[in-house]
Protein backbone atom coordinates (compact mmCIF):
# COMPACT_ATOMS: atom_id res chain seq x y z
CA UNK A 1 0.00 0.00 0.00
CA UNK A 2 1.33 3.96 -0.64
CA UNK A 3 2.69 4.75 2.46
CA UNK A 4 1.79 8.36 2.61
CA UNK A 5 -1.70 7.33 2.37
CA UNK A 6 -0.49 6.05 6.11
CA UNK A 7 0.93 9.05 7.35
CA UNK A 8 -0.77 11.91 5.81
CA UNK A 9 -2.43 14.84 8.23
CA UNK A 10 -5.46 13.39 7.51
CA UNK A 11 -6.85 13.90 11.33
CA UNK A 12 -5.87 17.24 11.65
CA UNK A 13 -7.12 18.53 8.17
CA UNK A 14 -10.51 16.16 8.73
CA UNK A 15 -10.87 18.64 12.34
CA UNK A 16 -10.17 21.56 10.41
CA UNK A 17 -12.39 21.01 7.39
CA UNK A 18 -14.95 18.38 7.59
CA UNK A 19 -18.41 18.25 8.40
CA UNK A 20 -19.60 14.46 9.04
CA UNK A 21 -22.80 13.45 8.98
CA UNK A 22 -24.88 12.89 11.81
CA UNK A 23 -22.53 14.00 14.02
CA UNK A 24 -22.10 16.44 16.50
CA UNK A 25 -19.01 18.09 15.73
CA UNK A 26 -18.56 18.96 19.53
CA UNK A 27 -17.86 15.92 20.44
CA UNK A 28 -16.15 14.93 16.72
CA UNK A 29 -13.58 17.56 17.76
CA UNK A 30 -13.52 17.40 21.51
CA UNK A 31 -9.86 16.85 23.08
CA UNK A 32 -9.74 12.61 23.26
CA UNK A 33 -11.48 12.27 20.35
CA UNK A 34 -9.42 10.17 17.56
CA UNK A 35 -11.17 10.02 14.23
CA UNK A 36 -10.67 6.18 12.26
CA UNK A 37 -8.56 6.73 9.42
CA UNK A 38 -9.39 4.25 6.98
CA UNK A 39 -6.79 3.28 4.37
CA UNK A 40 -7.47 0.20 2.55
CA UNK A 41 -9.87 -3.16 2.12
CA UNK A 42 -9.89 -6.48 1.47
CA UNK A 43 -12.54 -9.13 1.38
CA UNK A 44 -14.80 -8.24 4.73
CA UNK A 45 -11.93 -6.56 5.90
CA UNK A 46 -11.19 -2.60 6.84
CA UNK A 47 -7.23 -1.35 7.18
CA UNK A 48 -6.79 1.80 8.98
CA UNK A 49 -4.00 4.08 8.14
CA UNK A 50 -1.91 2.27 11.02
CA UNK A 51 -2.53 -1.19 9.73
CA UNK A 52 -4.86 -2.59 11.59
CA UNK A 53 -7.80 -5.20 10.61
CA UNK A 54 -10.82 -4.89 11.22
CA UNK A 55 -14.13 -6.96 10.34
CA UNK A 56 -16.60 -5.30 8.50
CA UNK A 57 -19.82 -5.35 10.44
CA UNK A 58 -22.31 -2.93 8.65
CA UNK A 59 -20.81 -3.92 5.41
CA UNK A 60 -19.64 -0.15 5.37
CA UNK A 61 -23.08 1.19 6.59
CA UNK A 62 -25.25 -1.43 4.44
CA UNK A 63 -23.91 -0.89 1.00
CA UNK A 64 -21.08 -3.71 0.55
CA UNK A 65 -21.77 -7.33 -0.71
CA UNK A 66 -18.94 -9.02 -1.70
CA UNK A 67 -16.32 -7.51 -0.10
CA UNK A 68 -14.01 -4.68 -0.46
CA UNK A 69 -11.44 -4.86 -3.62
CA UNK A 70 -13.23 -7.86 -5.00
CA UNK A 71 -11.62 -8.68 -8.05
CA UNK A 72 -14.10 -8.51 -10.31
CA UNK A 73 -15.93 -5.48 -9.65
CA UNK A 74 -12.61 -4.28 -9.27
CA UNK A 75 -12.08 -4.98 -13.01
CA UNK A 76 -14.66 -3.84 -14.32
CA UNK A 77 -14.42 -0.28 -13.37
CA UNK A 78 -11.02 -0.52 -14.41
CA UNK A 79 -11.53 -1.69 -17.78
CA UNK A 80 -14.92 1.31 -17.73
CA UNK A 81 -12.26 3.58 -16.94
CA UNK A 82 -10.62 2.91 -20.08
CA UNK A 83 -13.23 3.41 -21.78
CA UNK A 84 -14.99 6.64 -20.15
CA UNK A 85 -16.16 7.72 -16.66
CA UNK A 86 -18.94 9.77 -17.25
CA UNK A 87 -20.99 10.49 -19.93
CA UNK A 88 -24.49 12.18 -19.85
CA UNK A 89 -27.58 10.49 -19.90
CA UNK A 90 -29.12 13.80 -20.70
CA UNK A 91 -30.17 13.19 -24.44
CA UNK A 92 -27.85 10.47 -24.85
CA UNK A 93 -27.40 6.53 -23.90
CA UNK A 94 -25.02 4.30 -22.79
CA UNK A 95 -24.15 0.65 -22.64
CA UNK A 96 -23.61 -0.21 -19.33
CA UNK A 97 -26.82 2.32 -18.28
CA UNK A 98 -29.14 0.30 -20.68
CA UNK A 99 -27.55 -3.28 -19.86
CA UNK A 100 -27.88 -2.75 -16.40
CA UNK A 101 -31.63 -1.45 -16.98
CA UNK A 102 -32.20 -4.98 -18.44
CA UNK A 103 -30.41 -7.03 -15.87
CA UNK A 104 -32.56 -5.63 -12.86
CA UNK A 105 -36.05 -5.51 -15.29
CA UNK A 106 -34.78 -9.26 -16.07
CA UNK A 107 -35.65 -10.53 -12.05
CA UNK A 108 -39.19 -9.46 -12.08
CA UNK A 109 -41.94 -11.21 -14.34
CA UNK A 110 -42.37 -10.04 -17.70
CA UNK A 111 -44.24 -6.98 -17.64
CA UNK A 112 -44.44 -6.01 -14.35
CA UNK A 113 -41.63 -3.16 -13.49
CA UNK A 114 -39.82 -2.79 -16.96
CA UNK A 115 -38.64 0.81 -16.69
CA UNK A 116 -35.57 1.67 -14.56
CA UNK A 117 -34.83 5.37 -13.72
CA UNK A 118 -31.61 5.74 -12.62
CA UNK A 119 -30.18 8.48 -9.62
CA UNK A 120 -27.63 8.76 -6.96
CA UNK A 121 -28.67 7.20 -3.80
CA UNK A 122 -30.98 5.76 -1.64
CA UNK A 123 -32.92 9.37 -0.71
CA UNK A 124 -33.25 10.26 -4.62
CA UNK A 125 -34.54 6.85 -5.77
CA UNK A 126 -36.87 7.70 -3.10
CA UNK A 127 -37.92 11.19 -3.91
CA UNK A 128 -38.24 9.85 -7.84
CA UNK A 129 -40.91 7.33 -6.99
CA UNK A 130 -42.45 9.95 -4.50
CA UNK A 131 -42.44 12.40 -7.47
CA UNK A 132 -43.40 10.08 -10.01
CA UNK A 133 -46.65 8.64 -7.70
CA UNK A 134 -48.11 12.22 -7.88
CA UNK A 135 -47.44 13.37 -11.13
CA UNK A 136 -48.79 10.39 -12.28
CA UNK A 137 -52.19 11.16 -10.80
CA UNK A 138 -52.24 14.44 -11.96
CA UNK A 139 -51.93 13.12 -15.63
CA UNK A 140 -54.97 10.25 -14.62
CA UNK A 141 -57.03 13.28 -13.55
CA UNK A 142 -56.89 11.98 -10.22
CA UNK A 143 -55.35 15.02 -9.04
CA UNK A 144 -56.58 14.46 -5.22
CA UNK A 145 -54.97 11.84 -4.87
CA UNK A 146 -51.78 13.78 -3.52
CA UNK A 147 -51.56 12.25 0.13
CA UNK A 148 -48.56 9.40 1.09
CA UNK A 149 -49.23 6.52 3.69
CA UNK A 150 -46.12 5.82 5.49
CA UNK A 151 -45.47 3.56 8.91
CA UNK A 152 -43.94 4.88 11.90
CA UNK A 153 -39.91 4.75 12.49
CA UNK A 154 -39.74 4.57 8.69
CA UNK A 155 -36.70 5.67 7.10
CA UNK A 156 -36.20 6.39 3.37
CA UNK A 157 -33.69 9.17 3.30
CA UNK A 158 -32.47 12.86 3.70
CA UNK A 159 -33.77 14.89 0.85
CA UNK A 160 -37.14 16.42 1.27
CA UNK A 161 -39.48 14.00 -0.44
CA UNK A 162 -38.38 11.01 1.51
CA UNK A 163 -37.29 12.92 4.80
CA UNK A 164 -41.38 13.71 4.34
CA UNK A 165 -41.82 9.81 4.88
CA UNK A 166 -40.09 9.47 7.07
CA UNK A 167 -40.91 8.28 10.55
CA UNK A 168 -38.12 8.92 13.14
CA UNK A 169 -38.99 12.35 14.77
CA UNK A 170 -35.46 13.24 15.83
CA UNK A 171 -34.28 13.39 12.20
CA UNK A 172 -37.20 14.79 10.32
CA UNK A 173 -39.76 16.95 13.00
CA UNK A 174 -38.29 19.79 11.83
CA UNK A 175 -38.35 19.85 8.11
CA UNK A 176 -41.92 17.77 8.16
CA UNK A 177 -44.09 20.75 7.94
CA UNK A 178 -42.36 21.90 4.68
CA UNK A 179 -42.61 18.47 2.76
CA UNK A 180 -45.46 16.35 1.38
CA UNK A 181 -48.96 15.75 2.95
CA UNK A 182 -48.66 12.27 5.14
CA UNK A 183 -50.41 9.89 7.06
CA UNK A 184 -48.53 7.98 9.52
CA UNK A 185 -49.48 4.52 11.22
CA UNK A 186 -47.77 2.01 13.17
CA UNK A 187 -48.96 -1.47 11.24
CA UNK A 188 -50.48 -3.03 8.06
CA UNK A 189 -53.06 -4.07 10.60
CA UNK A 190 -54.05 -0.63 11.29
CA UNK A 191 -55.07 -0.03 7.50
CA UNK A 192 -58.35 -1.79 8.12
CA UNK A 193 -59.42 1.70 10.25
CA UNK A 194 -58.38 3.69 7.89
CA UNK A 195 -61.35 6.34 6.78
CA UNK A 196 -62.74 5.50 3.43
CA UNK A 197 -61.79 9.58 2.57
CA UNK A 198 -57.77 8.92 3.84
CA UNK A 199 -57.50 5.89 1.69
CA UNK A 200 -59.14 7.81 -1.16
CA UNK A 201 -56.99 10.83 -1.00
CA UNK A 202 -53.90 8.66 -1.11
CA UNK A 203 -51.10 8.49 -3.99
CA UNK A 204 -48.91 5.70 -2.39
CA UNK A 205 -47.97 3.89 0.10
CA UNK A 206 -44.50 3.35 0.99
CA UNK A 207 -42.83 0.65 3.38
CA UNK A 208 -38.91 -1.17 4.31
CA UNK A 209 -40.39 -4.61 3.08
CA UNK A 210 -39.88 -7.80 5.92
CA UNK A 211 -37.81 -5.07 8.40
CA UNK A 212 -37.35 -1.45 8.80
CA UNK A 213 -33.67 -0.93 9.53
CA UNK A 214 -33.70 2.70 10.52
CA UNK A 215 -36.10 1.33 13.41
CA UNK A 216 -33.30 -0.54 15.34
CA UNK A 217 -33.87 -2.82 12.84
CA UNK A 218 -37.55 -4.36 13.09
CA UNK A 219 -39.04 -7.13 11.47
CA UNK A 220 -42.48 -7.08 10.31
CA UNK A 221 -44.70 -10.12 10.97
CA UNK A 222 -44.59 -12.80 8.47
CA UNK A 223 -47.23 -11.66 5.65
CA UNK A 224 -47.93 -8.49 5.80
CA UNK A 225 -46.27 -7.03 3.24
CA UNK A 226 -48.71 -9.38 0.68
CA UNK A 227 -51.97 -7.88 2.95
CA UNK A 228 -50.47 -4.40 2.15
CA UNK A 229 -50.41 -5.02 -1.70
CA UNK A 230 -53.62 -6.58 -1.53
CA UNK A 231 -54.82 -3.54 0.36
CA UNK A 232 -53.29 -1.24 -2.09
CA UNK A 233 -55.33 -2.97 -5.00
CA UNK A 234 -58.27 -2.50 -3.20
CA UNK A 235 -57.91 1.04 -2.25
CA UNK A 236 -56.38 1.77 -5.80
CA UNK A 237 -53.10 3.03 -4.13
CA UNK A 238 -49.72 2.33 -5.47
CA UNK A 239 -46.98 0.75 -3.41
CA UNK A 240 -43.65 1.90 -2.97
CA UNK A 241 -41.35 -0.36 -1.78
CA UNK A 242 -37.77 1.14 -0.22
CA UNK A 243 -35.44 -1.78 -0.41
CA UNK A 244 -32.20 0.68 -0.41
CA UNK A 245 -31.31 -1.95 2.50
CA UNK A 246 -32.92 -4.97 1.91
CA UNK A 247 -32.10 -5.50 -1.81
CA UNK A 248 -29.77 -7.65 -3.54
CA UNK A 249 -29.20 -10.58 -0.91
CA UNK A 250 -29.25 -9.04 2.63
CA UNK A 251 -32.83 -11.17 3.47
CA UNK A 252 -31.52 -13.96 1.88
CA UNK A 253 -33.27 -13.68 -1.74
CA UNK A 254 -32.40 -11.07 -4.48
CA UNK A 255 -34.87 -8.61 -3.60
CA UNK A 256 -36.82 -8.73 -0.17
CA UNK A 257 -40.48 -8.89 -1.92
CA UNK A 258 -39.82 -11.56 -3.64
CA UNK A 259 -40.43 -13.72 -0.19
CA UNK A 260 -44.00 -12.49 -0.20
CA UNK A 261 -44.49 -12.71 -3.89
CA UNK A 262 -44.90 -9.11 -4.11
CA UNK A 263 -44.39 -6.88 -7.00
CA UNK A 264 -44.70 -3.32 -5.77
CA UNK A 265 -45.78 -0.34 -8.14
CA UNK A 266 -42.26 1.00 -7.51
CA UNK A 267 -39.31 -0.46 -6.58
CA UNK A 268 -36.39 1.67 -5.27
CA UNK A 269 -32.82 0.48 -5.22
CA UNK A 270 -29.59 2.05 -4.15
CA UNK A 271 -26.78 0.99 -1.56
CA UNK A 272 -25.75 -2.98 -2.55
CA UNK A 273 -27.03 -1.92 -6.53
CA UNK A 274 -23.16 -1.12 -7.07
CA UNK A 275 -21.95 -3.90 -4.43
CA UNK A 276 -21.15 -0.94 -2.21
CA UNK A 277 -18.56 0.35 -4.95
CA UNK A 278 -20.16 3.44 -6.08
CA UNK A 279 -23.22 5.79 -5.50
CA UNK A 280 -25.96 4.78 -7.56
CA UNK A 281 -29.76 4.57 -7.72
CA UNK A 282 -32.15 2.75 -9.49
CA UNK A 283 -36.32 3.20 -9.40
CA UNK A 284 -38.37 0.66 -11.20
CA UNK A 285 -41.54 0.95 -12.55
CA UNK A 286 -44.34 -0.34 -14.20
CA UNK A 287 -45.58 -0.10 -17.96
CA UNK A 288 -48.94 1.71 -16.83
CA UNK A 289 -47.07 3.72 -14.85
CA UNK A 290 -44.65 4.54 -17.64
CA UNK A 291 -47.74 5.18 -20.60
CA UNK A 292 -49.06 7.68 -18.48
CA UNK A 293 -46.36 9.96 -19.07
CA UNK A 294 -46.46 9.57 -22.57
CA UNK A 295 -47.57 12.97 -24.92
CA UNK A 296 -46.53 16.73 -24.84
CA UNK A 297 -43.88 18.16 -23.17
CA UNK A 298 -46.44 18.79 -20.01
CA UNK A 299 -46.19 14.54 -19.14
CA UNK A 300 -42.61 14.90 -19.11
CA UNK A 301 -40.45 14.00 -15.65
CA UNK A 302 -38.34 16.52 -15.21
CA UNK A 303 -36.35 15.00 -12.86
CA UNK A 304 -32.74 14.38 -13.12
CA UNK A 305 -29.56 14.75 -11.66
CA UNK A 306 -25.55 15.65 -13.26
CA UNK A 307 -23.97 12.01 -12.68
CA UNK A 308 -27.58 10.24 -13.73
CA UNK A 309 -26.52 6.42 -14.87
CA UNK A 310 -22.74 7.43 -14.58
CA UNK A 311 -21.00 4.64 -16.24
CA UNK A 312 -18.36 3.91 -13.29
CA UNK A 313 -21.13 3.12 -11.08
CA UNK A 314 -23.37 1.02 -13.89
CA UNK A 315 -20.23 -1.20 -14.65
CA UNK A 316 -19.49 -1.68 -11.02
CA UNK A 317 -23.44 -2.67 -10.60
CA UNK A 318 -22.91 -5.07 -13.33
CA UNK A 319 -19.79 -6.38 -11.82
CA UNK A 320 -21.80 -7.15 -8.87
CA UNK A 321 -24.42 -8.97 -10.60
CA UNK A 322 -21.43 -10.52 -12.06
CA UNK A 323 -20.38 -12.20 -9.27
CA UNK A 324 -23.94 -12.91 -7.76
CA UNK A 325 -24.87 -15.38 -10.79
CA UNK A 326 -20.95 -16.75 -11.22
CA UNK A 327 -20.18 -17.28 -7.52
CA UNK A 328 -23.85 -18.39 -7.05
CA UNK A 329 -24.15 -15.73 -4.26
CA UNK A 330 -27.42 -16.67 -2.82
CA UNK A 331 -27.41 -20.08 -2.60
CA UNK A 332 -24.71 -19.83 -0.35
CA UNK A 333 -25.76 -17.65 1.90
CA UNK A 334 -27.88 -20.40 4.48
CA UNK A 335 -24.72 -21.05 6.27
CA UNK A 336 -23.87 -17.56 6.92
CA UNK A 337 -27.32 -16.48 7.91
CA UNK A 338 -27.25 -20.08 10.40
CA UNK A 339 -23.99 -18.59 11.86
CA UNK A 340 -25.03 -15.15 12.24
CA UNK A 341 -28.07 -17.37 14.32
CA UNK A 342 -26.17 -19.18 16.53
CA UNK A 343 -23.30 -16.51 17.24
CA UNK A 344 -25.85 -14.10 18.18
CA UNK A 345 -28.02 -17.02 20.49
CA UNK A 346 -24.53 -17.68 22.32
CA UNK A 347 -23.94 -13.60 22.60
CA UNK A 348 -27.68 -13.44 24.01
CA UNK A 349 -27.36 -16.38 26.37
CA UNK A 350 -24.48 -15.22 27.91
CA UNK A 351 -25.38 -11.94 28.70
CA UNK A 352 -28.58 -10.27 30.35
CA UNK A 353 -28.07 -6.47 29.13
CA UNK A 354 -29.04 -8.35 25.67
CA UNK A 355 -32.62 -7.55 25.27
CA UNK A 356 -33.41 -9.37 21.86
CA UNK A 357 -31.88 -10.33 19.03
CA UNK A 358 -34.01 -9.46 15.86
CA UNK A 359 -32.85 -11.07 12.23
CA UNK A 360 -34.03 -11.16 8.67
CA UNK A 361 -31.05 -13.26 6.67
CA UNK A 362 -27.93 -11.25 6.35
CA UNK A 363 -29.72 -8.16 8.73
CA UNK A 364 -29.79 -8.45 12.29
CA UNK A 365 -29.81 -6.14 15.29
CA UNK A 366 -29.20 -7.06 19.08
CA UNK A 367 -30.70 -4.71 21.42
CA UNK A 368 -29.12 -3.95 24.92
CA UNK A 369 -31.19 -3.00 27.70
CA UNK A 370 -30.73 -3.37 31.44
CA UNK A 371 -31.51 -6.61 32.84
CA UNK A 372 -34.74 -5.36 34.59
CA UNK A 373 -35.89 -4.69 30.39
CA UNK A 374 -35.85 -0.98 30.62
CA UNK A 375 -33.84 0.95 28.22
CA UNK A 376 -30.80 2.41 29.25
CA UNK A 377 -31.19 6.36 29.43
CA UNK A 378 -30.30 7.89 26.36
CA UNK A 379 -27.12 10.08 27.91
CA UNK A 380 -25.51 6.12 28.90
CA UNK A 381 -24.95 5.84 24.96
CA UNK A 382 -24.35 2.01 25.58
CA UNK A 383 -24.42 1.21 22.12
CA UNK A 384 -21.90 3.53 21.08
CA UNK A 385 -19.55 2.71 24.09
CA UNK A 386 -20.16 -0.79 22.84
CA UNK A 387 -19.31 -0.76 19.45
CA UNK A 388 -16.48 1.95 20.49
CA UNK A 389 -15.27 -1.52 22.61
CA UNK A 390 -15.77 -4.00 19.62
CA UNK A 391 -13.13 -1.84 17.93
CA UNK A 392 -10.43 -3.20 20.22
CA UNK A 393 -11.61 -6.45 19.05
CA UNK A 394 -11.15 -6.39 15.34
CA UNK A 395 -15.13 -5.58 14.89
CA UNK A 396 -16.31 -1.94 13.09
CA UNK A 397 -19.76 -1.46 13.22
CA UNK A 398 -22.28 1.42 14.64
CA UNK A 399 -25.75 1.26 16.85
CA UNK A 400 -28.86 2.45 16.46
CA UNK A 401 -29.49 3.79 19.84
CA UNK A 402 -28.68 0.81 21.96
CA UNK A 403 -28.91 -1.73 19.06
CA UNK A 404 -25.85 -3.23 17.44
CA UNK A 405 -26.04 -3.55 14.01
CA UNK A 406 -24.22 -6.73 12.58
CA UNK A 407 -24.63 -6.92 8.63
CA UNK A 408 -21.71 -8.73 7.70
CA UNK A 409 -21.23 -8.23 3.56
CA UNK A 410 -22.22 -10.98 1.89
CA UNK A 411 -18.80 -12.75 1.48
CA UNK A 412 -18.77 -12.97 5.07
CA UNK A 413 -17.32 -16.78 5.65
CA UNK A 414 -19.93 -18.86 8.70
CA UNK A 415 -16.72 -18.53 10.72
CA UNK A 416 -15.48 -15.05 10.23
CA UNK A 417 -19.04 -14.15 11.26
CA UNK A 418 -18.74 -16.28 14.15
CA UNK A 419 -15.28 -14.34 14.69
CA UNK A 420 -17.69 -11.12 14.23
CA UNK A 421 -20.29 -12.05 17.28
CA UNK A 422 -17.35 -13.37 19.52
CA UNK A 423 -15.82 -10.22 18.88
CA UNK A 424 -19.26 -8.70 20.08
CA UNK A 425 -19.75 -10.68 23.07
CA UNK A 426 -16.48 -9.46 24.54
CA UNK A 427 -16.84 -5.94 23.62
CA UNK A 428 -20.36 -6.52 25.38
CA UNK A 429 -18.52 -7.63 28.82
CA UNK A 430 -16.36 -5.22 28.34
CA UNK A 431 -18.41 -2.63 28.78
CA UNK A 432 -20.29 -4.19 31.32
CA UNK A 433 -17.99 -3.97 33.63
CA UNK A 434 -18.34 0.45 33.69
N1 LIG B 1 -34.10 3.97 2.56
C1 LIG B 1 -33.64 3.12 3.48
C2 LIG B 1 -34.50 1.94 3.89
C3 LIG B 1 -32.40 3.32 4.07
O1 LIG B 1 -31.96 2.47 5.01
C4 LIG B 1 -31.62 4.43 3.64
C5 LIG B 1 -30.26 4.72 4.23
N2 LIG B 1 -29.93 4.15 5.41
C6 LIG B 1 -32.14 5.28 2.67
C7 LIG B 1 -33.38 5.03 2.14
C8 LIG B 1 -31.36 6.45 2.19
O2 LIG B 1 -30.29 6.03 1.43
P1 LIG B 1 -29.04 7.00 1.15
O3 LIG B 1 -28.35 7.17 2.47
O4 LIG B 1 -28.22 6.24 0.16
O5 LIG B 1 -29.58 8.27 0.60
Amino acid sequence: MDRDENIGPWSEWDRLHCWHPFTQHAEWEAAGHEPLVLVGGEGAWLIDADGRRYFDGNSTIWTNLHGHRHPVIDAAVKAQVDRVAHTSFLGYANPRAAELAKRLVDFFPPGKLERVFFSDDGSTAVEVAVKMAIQYRQQCGQEQRTGFLAFENAYHGDTMGAASLGGVRRFFERFQRFGFPVTRVASVEELGALPKETAASLAAVVIEPLIQGVNEMRPWPSGCLAELRSWCDTNDVHLILDEVMTGFGRTGTMFACQQEEVVPDFLCLAKGLTGGYLPLAATLTTPQIFQAFLGGAERTFYYGHSYTANQLGCAAALGSLDVFRDERVLEGLPPKMEALRSGLADLALAHESVYEVRQCGMIAGIELRRPTAERFPEEVRRGEKVCLAAREFGLLTRPIRDTIVLMPPLCSSPEEIGEACKALRMAVETTSRD
